[in-house]
């Protein structure tokens, strides 16, 4: 869980990104940002929940007066941040105005506008403070790292199970239905997608499942990912074949991506441009003649969402942080026969890439 002590780190890193941005103020909106900041899990709804953090003071955190009890329990709570409960009769834009001392601010991106309308009627000035948000984010302190571990271990967990599961004979949507329950049995508190993308459903890099019955020889695509009680994010994908060894096609297809992923977790290094980490990538399925096959970019950022900052595409040419964490993922498709894909989570540290996924990455046969 994470603890007060990494919370208030966090504070004062945004404090000081605000000076250096000359910016008085940040307000945040519930979601990845506020439990980034605060430790509160809060819904996203008309009523305004907002944490407030002026440049050169201490937080407040503003909420509507029913969920001040579960505010003050929750890690917010710790932190020396003053909760303020509004009642359905006050306005709460004017909470945040008094709170913020300054009228420049910079609002958490997935605001509802209706909020940010609303702040704009008290006088404030309100910018998009993504890149705030996302140049604190980045950068995952050694407990962040911990965390995306325990997330990347439960789900190697279910992969590691996968025999249980897949076979020919049964349709992609008997095996997601059993994958959604194995997510959760690992210890992932909410299943964020599920794909089993079979035979030339593979082709497709977001189909999720169908009732489209698995055959032997199939290659299965099997993405999988879920929040962990602390937020944190997993995010995973294995190939495999069905019943029997595929084609020979299928084979070099599998082999290729293979080491494209290879080369695109040992390319990642702090301070390497994240383009170059998907160019190492993209090379190898291009050498192999399916570099027109590859249609996506090679990975995202990962920690409190599924996707966010660093993300790994052609011309992202920002070096990689010490402590960033992101997929690497690359792909191969062929429409109407088959996909490929093998993703891992790497956090680029000093000492080299860190792998936080280690399910078997060859080609395995099973059912
Ligand atoms: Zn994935
Ligand atoms: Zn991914």
């Amino acid at each position: 869980m994470t603890t007060t002590g990494e919370l208030r780190r966090r504070l004062e890193r945004t404090r000081g990104e605000l000076r250096r941005r000359r910016v008085d103020g940040l307000v945040v909106s519930p979601g990845a940002d506020l439990r980034y900041l605060c430790g509160l899990d809060a819904h996203l709804d008309e009523r305004l929940t907002a944490l407030v953090v002026p440049a050169d003071a201490g937080p407040t955190l503003i909420v509507p007066e029913l969920e001040r009890g579960a505010a003050a329990e929750s890690l917010a709570g710790g932190l020396d941040a003053e909760i303020i409960g509004w009642s359905d009769t006050q306005d709460p834009y004017r909470l945040v105005a008094a709170s913020v001392r300054g009228t420049q601010i910079a609002v958490s991106s997935r605001m509802w506008a209706g909020h940010v309308f609303g702040l704009q009627d008290c006088g404030l000035q309100p910018r998009d403070g993504q890149g705030i948000m996302s140049t604190l984010r980045a950068v995952k302190s050694a407990e962040e790292v911990d965390a995306l571990r325990r997330a990347a271990h439960a789900i190697d967990a279910v992969h590691g199970e996968i025999d249980q599961w897949l076979r020919p004979g049964r349709t992609e949507n008997e095996v997601a239905v059993d994958l959604d329950a194995a997510i959760r049995a690992v210890g992932h508190a909410r299943v964020d997608f599920v794909i089993v993308a079979s035979g030339p459903n593979g082709a497709h890099p977001h189909h999720l499942a169908s009732d489209r019955m698995i055959e032997p020889g199939d290659l299965v695509v099997v993405d999988i990912g879920g929040t962990m009680p602390d937020g944190y994010c997993s995010d995973s994908t294995r190939t495999y074949a069905a019943g029997r060894e595929p084609s020979e096609r299928g084979r070099r297809v599998h082999e290729l991506v293979a080491e494209a992923a290879e080369a695109g977790r040992r390319a990642s290094c702090p301070g390497v441009p994240a383009t170059d980490v998907d160019a190492a990538a993209r090379r190898v399925i291009r050498d192999g003649g399916f570099g027109a096959e590859f249609v996506h970019r090679t990975g995202h950022g990962i920690g409190l969402d599924t996707h966010e900052e660093p993300y790994i595409v052609e011309g992202n040419a920002s070096p990689l942080a010490d402590g960033a964490v992101f997929s690497v993922e690359p792909g191969i498709y062929l429409p109407g026969e088959l996909g490929v894909r093998i993703e891992d989570i790497v956090a680029a540290r000093s000492a080299g890439p860190d792998v936080l996924t280690e399910a078997p990455r060859e080609l395995r046969v099973v059912g």
